[in-house]
């Protein structure tokens, strides 16, 4: 159907051309006559048409616009005068109902920049923002059984350049955006929740950061806070990641040398959970190495370096243990902690207390809901799609701007207010 809203036999359409890929069709209304707003008359008369014109992009291979008689009744009763109901906007505006529908359906997907819609239906980049703005006001969602909070980078030129996301572990839904993720404004959004809905948050996965810490047991009175296990293991690679830049830097002088190649150009070993045992040309040493040989040659470098490593992939495989028995993984932690103090490196003894700063949100991440463990694992899908977001708009200044778009457009079930 080429209009929303209109019956075709109320339609006449006078003509129809195209200039400059530009479709135009020119119409008027069958005359219903109307009921004047002031005396109640029904009648035709009519004063006269007033023409506008109505972008109407329907057309994925032109433009379209409607030229509108728009008809301007007289009332014989009073001598009133008023405009007939304009079935192609329902606003005081020129873009056409269908028109703003296939923009913000155009917006949902998550990689179409507002930039686009607005080429793409042929209306100017700031009508497009301003519809989406009026239209795509997102409400919070429910809070869930197990939500993740994460913290996602948002811009450069604020203050605050990191944003708080809250997440559904259940499906990835983005229940909310905070514009930071201070102790003051998580507080005072939960604070906003009813008590009951807050109660019902059984299981809190966060990054390690204090704040969460601090503030989350205030509100969320039966929720078990989980440190996301991807962070911790990034904590520790972290001090594996200086000790091998400390080693590395005593090579500096000779930078041709065999230690100061396998330590700056491959660092990647150092991370990998499995070493592949097959030769590949090296091009440093001119012979065929295996990335387990390569380790080898590495931990021979530095006692300490060897050790770091060591407990690095101890701690990986701590990490993929399946605990039944929740005091064991305890218990484990706690060796652990030990293991990483008794080996005098400064990095891993700094490390240590942060573990133990965070034991008891450690442990209860082998808890497990419905089979699995709860993790910011939904967020890292996400994190892609975020980013891209920021990066088609080179950026967002407006923060309620930005929030809203991620939750139009990355949640499957939301929907604009618009009613065609
Ligand atoms: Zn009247």
């Amino acid at each position: 159907m080429l209009f929303a809203n209109i019956n075709e036999e109320d339609l006449c359409v006078l003509d129809e051309f195209e200039k400059k890929n530009t479709l135009y069709i020119e119409v008027k209304t069958k005359n219903r006559g109307c009921i004047c707003k002031s005396c109640g008359t029904y009648h035709t008369d009519i004063k006269e048409y007033v023409l506008k014109k109505i972008t109407h992009s329907i057309f994925h291979n032109k433009s379209c616009t409607i030229l509108y008689h728009h008809r301007r009744f007289l009332c014989p009763g009073c001598g009133k005068t008023s405009m007939e109901d304009n079935p192609f906007c329902s606003e005081r505006n020129h873009i056409s109902d269908r028109t703003i529908d296939n923009i913000l359906k155009f917006l949902k997907r998550y990689n179409n920049p507002f930039r686009a819609a607005a080429e793409y239906y042929d209306v100017a980049v700031s009508e497009v923002i301003a519809l989406f703005d009026k239209y795509c006001q997102m409400k919070r969602l429910l809070l869930r059984k197990a939500i993740c909070l994460d913290e996602v980078y948002f811009s450069r030129k604020r203050k605050k350049k990191y944003v708080l996301i809250i997440l559904s572990f259940a499906n990835g839904d983005i229940l909310d955006v905070l514009k930071d993720r201070d102790k003051r404004t998580i507080a005072s959004y939960l604070r906003s929740i009813d008590l009951n809905e807050r109660n019902k948050v059984e299981y809190a996965v966060i990054d390690m950061n204090d704040s969460y810490r601090e503030v989350l047991p205030r509100y969320l009175h039966n929720a078990t806070i989980i440190a996301d296990p991807f962070h911790v293991v990034s904590r520790v690679g972290k001090a594996l990641d200086d000790v091998r830049k400390r080693v590395m830097r005593r090579y500096e002088g000779n930078k041709k040398s065999d230690g100061y190649y396998l330590l700056k150009y491959r660092d990647e070993i150092f991370f990998k959970e499995e070493l592949s045992n097959e030769a590949v040309y090296n091009g440093h040493f001119k012979t065929h190495l295996s990335e387990f040989q390569l380790m080898r040659m590495i931990k021979a470098l530095d006692k300490e370096l060897e050790e770091a490593y060591d407990l690095y992939q101890a701690y990986l495989s701590y990490n993929h243990t399946d605990y039944e028995d929740i005091n064991k993984a305890l218990n484990d932690l706690e060796s652990y902690i030990r293991d990483c103090k008794l080996s005098g490196i400064e990095e891993f003894i700094a490390l240590a207390s942060t573990l133990t700063f965070w034991k008891t949100e450690i442990v209860s991440s082998f808890c497990k809901v419905n089979g699995d463990r709860v993790t910011n694992g939904p967020l890292e899908g996400r994190n892609s799609m975020i980013k891209k977001i920021l990066k088609i708009a080179n950026g967002y200044s407006n923060f309620g701007r930005f929030r809203n778009r991620l939750m139009y457009s990355l949640n499957k079930n939301s929907r604009h207010s618009f009613e065609l």
